[in-house]
């Protein structure tokens, strides 16, 4: 049985539902990451911050903290706070 077609604008999507509860995966969802099996709640991905270092004056880098790194984002709170 073909699965049932979703149409947003002009965005055709083939319906996905997320394999943990089976609910179905929201369209704008899947349209960000074509390839998820679940919905947002049962991600297992977790958030993360990015943010400029330039403590190298000559190279600034891009450093991506996750949320769950307690001592990353303490340091990515201190260079947000210097940069004011
Ligand atoms: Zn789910």
């Amino acid at each position: 049985m073909p699965l049932p077609i979703v149409v947003q604008g002009d965005i055709m999507q083939t319906a996905r539902m997320c394999r943990v509860c089976g609910v179905q995966i929201p369209p704008e969802r899947i349209e960000i990451i074509p390839n998820t099996q679940t919905c947002t709640k049962h991600s297992n991905a977790t958030a993360v911050v990015g943010f400029m270092d330039y403590s190298h004056k000559t190279a600034p880098q891009l450093v991506m903290v996750s949320t769950n790194d307690t001592e990353g984002m303490r340091r990515a709170t201190n260079v947000f706070k210097r940069k004011r």
